[in-house]
């Protein structure tokens, strides 16, 4: 197997889009915001002062490609012109990408490294450009014991290659009905030893 690495240039935006809701959320965003630059440029926006801070996409390319899991799918989005480093993640988090995504995003940034990447199981269509790097990894780059010797992700980051800034939570696929939020001041010694299913059955009156 091969994997085909990309390392965000500061015009280009990586979505990782994993469901039907983050996946309508881009495409309402996108659609909104190519609305709303045309309307700008048009002229007939250009007196009202909200404006001035208006972020704009202007799109040169658009390319939205199947990932190996069903239902899930990469976006990627090529400005014209470059972004501010924070309003390129900013515009990540707008359009429906994942939240961790751009928090290690935001860390990468923060410490001088390269702070978005994406990793295909085929290259981006042929115009686009080259593949920053490429491996052979069996796995997904999630544990340590693949990132840690990927040798893509060594090019990329360097000693950071097996880096795991956040602690990372798994989504919650079962219906657990409401949550019965504690309000009030809470004991971090019970939220350590807090089980989500507890929660919602009000047994867990303060934490
Ligand atoms: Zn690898």
């Amino acid at each position: 197997m091969t994997w085909y690495w990309y390392a965000a240039r500061s015009n280009e935006l990586f979505l990782d889009l994993d469901s039907p809701e983050q996946q309508r959320r881009a495409l309402r965003v996108l659609r909104l915001a190519l609305k709303d630059h045309r309307r700008f440029w048009s002229g007939k926006s250009a007196k009202l002062e909200v404006d001035r801070f208006r972020q704009h996409l202007v799109i040169n390319v658009l390319i939205l490609m199947r990932s190996v899991t069903l239902g899930h799918c990469h976006l990627i989005v090529v400005n014209n012109e470059e972004f501010q480093p924070m309003t390129r993640v900013a515009w990540s988090l707008w359009l429906g990408g994942d939240p961790l995504r751009a928090a290690y995003a935001l860390e990468r940034l923060g410490r001088g490294y390269c702070p978005e990447l994406i990793a295909l199981q085929y290259p981006i269509q042929e115009d686009f450009r080259q593949p920053d790097a490429m491996c052979p990894c069996k796995d997904k780059h999630k544990e340590e014991r693949v990132t840690k010797y990927c040798p893509a992700l060594n090019q990329l980051l360097g000693d950071h290659a097996a880096a795991d800034y956040f602690p990372r939570v798994r989504d919650e696929r079962r219906k657990l009905g409401p949550l019965i939020l504690p309000y009030g001041r809470l004991s971090l010694t019970k939220l350590e030893r807090w089980e989500n299913p507890r929660w919602t059955k009000n047994k867990l009156t303060s934490i």
